[in-house]
């Protein structure tokens, strides 16, 4: 129990870490800067944050959402994207029952590439090939860990049938339709399916389903009609994440209802 809890709060903490890294990565890739340098600095004022005002969720709550400097409103994005960082970390921990596994890494990999490539879609439009093309045989390289201690080829065999399925309809679709799909979406869900396997089918399906739903609210709210892009990206990724979590109980549903 004591051990559950200890271990329950480290992965927390190391989730809303790894969520602030993610912040960085989300405003600077797109803008070709550097991951490291130069410190993080306030967009608005320009001064550097201090490492006592730049520690995830902590700082914006006792800042209350403001520059220390300048007064003017931090976007809420930031404590956001740490927190889901957190919870998702939180999530992989506890499907593995918070024993330690060969998935942990490629899961913590997959679900930090997630973040990072929607929060750069929404605000962008764009899925980076700077992002996707390293995630891609890192994915692959983790997947081949996974498989080689568990003496198990089976697992490596599964990630290459997963990617093609998530890879192969998308690219189709983006040259078949190139106003509707972009390529980056083909790229994005060759990567789940590195990580899902099989179950990157139950990925497309809630993927679209979540898109259908989101995009007729859009268009009944009056908030983009037929023509306004609707980044992608996110449905994919959130897809992927219901896959992740629930693909064999959705499976088993389905099954029983056969
Ligand atoms: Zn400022």
């Amino acid at each position: 129990m004591f051990y559950k809890v200890y271990f329950t709060v480290i992965v927390f903490l190391f989730g809303l870490v790894v969520g602030s890294f993610d912040n960085v990565a989300i405003y600077r890739i797109p803008e070709g800067k550097s991951l490291v340098a130069p410190r993080s600095f306030c967009p608005k004022c320009g001064k550097p944050i201090a490492w006592y005002d730049n520690i995830p969720l902590l700082s914006f709550i006792i800042l209350r959402g403001r520059c220390r400097t300048c007064g003017e409103p931090i976007s809420a994005r930031y404590p956001l994207v740490e927190l889901v960082s957190g919870l998702l970390f939180l999530a992989v921990f506890a499907k593995a029952d918070f024993n330690w596994s060969a998935v942990l890494l490629p899961y913590l990999l997959m679900v930090t590439v997630l973040i990072i490539v929607s929060g750069i879609d929404l605000q962008k439009q764009i899925i980076p090939n700077k992002v996707i093309y390293p995630a891609i045989p890192i994915g692959l390289a983790a997947m081949g860990i996974v498989a080689l201690a568990r003496g198990d080829a089976g697992i490596m065999l599964r990630s290459l049938i997963g990617l093609a399925i998530g890879g192969v309809p998308l690219a189709l679709l983006a040259l078949a339709l190139p106003k509707g799909m972009g390529m980056g979406d083909a790229k994005l869900a060759a990567f789940t399916g590195i990580f899902l396997g099989y179950y990157q089918l139950a990925g497309f399906f809630f993927a679209f389903l979540l898109g259908a739903i989101i995009g007729v609210g859009l268009i009944i709210a009056g908030k983009g009609g037929r023509k306004s892009r609707i980044p992608f990206g996110p449905f994919l990724a959130a897809g992927a994440l219901i896959a992740l979590f629930w693909g064999p109980t959705i499976w088993e549903l389905y099954r029983s209802l056969l």
